[in-house]
């Protein structure tokens, strides 16, 4: 199968990461060390901020359901985007809170909208960027302008999990916006970009009182000894990271410039992946599947006619073209 339908590193699991995460199975037979000292120190070095900013989740998955617990009480409001990623909406359901989901603008986030929809009750909202699964991209500035117009009794989850696939003009120091704004949780993975996705490990950063409730809240071994080998062993991997961008840069061109030769409508995406509007997703989906590749429906977000496809390697990206045609 060529699975495109999940946002992975088609590179699979880095070799650094893999002898890491050998290594660290020796010990296995003993709990992790539930602080994840090496792997926050190794963040916080790289990030410039105290050990105890960072909170270490289950995947990035977990940081968003601890920003919800930590920040809501039954009956409480939680603002995000339509097609915001879908983990926003079961956060707030386990949380018992209300959601309320402002319309997107151009499949992208609606910060206006949103900031009017905060209200008294709101504690809590989502932002993405890039999103997923449109793959819109916010730039620095309204998103900061937004974030100061918060008011501070909320909680706001700035969700990086494709940070990494961003354009060097696109790019700006959300870890310095955490410095000035107690109220933020920046939330990224080790999933995408550093190819550790069925490891399970991603990481929040806010000011050390947020850290604290969210790190109380936490399952106590929640990541798991080779997770954290893994993790630190590919944030000193830099060869990696580049490849994983260039190849990524590419093949996202790749696919945008084939759907555009086969007609078909798609989204320009910040991220690791593409949406196209293919009419009976359904049915393409099935006839995609009977061909060995496995790409995303969007029927939960509302978007019945477009599939999300993942960027592949060249020749996967390839046989998605063909297939499609
Ligand atoms: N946030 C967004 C926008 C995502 O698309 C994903 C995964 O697809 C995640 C967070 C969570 O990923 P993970 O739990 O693997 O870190």
């Amino acid at each position: 199968m060529i699975l495109l339908a999940s946002n992975e590193n088609p590179l699979g699991m880095p070799e650094s990461a893999r002898r890491a995460a050998a290594e660290a199975l020796a010990g296995a037979g003993n709990y992790p060390d539930s602080n994840g000292t090496a792997l926050k120190n190794a963040l916080a070095a790289r990030l410039d901020v105290p050990a105890d900013w960072i909170t270490l989740g289950s995947g990035s998955s977990e940081i968003l359901e601890l920003a919800a617990q930590v920040s809501l009480k039954p009956g409480e409001g939680v603002v995000y985007s339509q097609y915001g990623f879908i983990v926003y909406a079961q956060a707030a359901a386990h949380a018992h809170a209300h959601a309320t989901v402002v319309p997107s603008r151009g499949f992208g986030h609606d910060l206006d909208g949103m900031r009017a929809a905060i209200g008294e009750d709101t504690k809590l909202v989502f932002v993405a960027n890039p999103n997923n699964p449109t793959g819109t991209f916010i730039d620095a500035a309204p998103l900061l302008a937004f974030l100061q117009s918060v008011p501070a009794h909320v909680t706001v989850l700035l969700d990086e999990a494709y940070t990494e696939y961003l354009a060097p003009a696109q790019r700006y120091d959300s870890i310095e916006w955490v410095r000035r704004l107690p109220n933020l949780i920046v939330a990224r993975t080790f999933s995408k970009a550093f190819g550790l996705a069925g490891l399970r490990i991603g990481y929040g950063v806010s000011q050390p009182a947020l850290a604290a409730r969210m790190n109380a809240q936490r399952p106590r071994f929640n990541v798991t000894t080779p997770a954290q080998a893994a993790a630190v062993a590919v944030l000193g991997d830099t060869d990696f990271l580049t490849r994983t961008y260039e190849l990524n840069t590419a093949g996202r061109d790749q696919l945008a410039a084939g759907f555009k030769a086969l007609d078909l409508e798609y989204i320009p995406s910040s991220g690791n992946f593409l949406m196209v509007r293919v009419g009976d997703a359904q049915a393409v989906h099935a006839r995609l599947l009977a061909a060995g590749i496995e790409v995303s429906l969007l029927g939960p977000y509302g978007l019945p006619e477009w599939l999300r496809v993942s960027v592949g390697l060249p020749e996967q990206n390839r046989a998605v073209l063909t297939a499609l045609r």
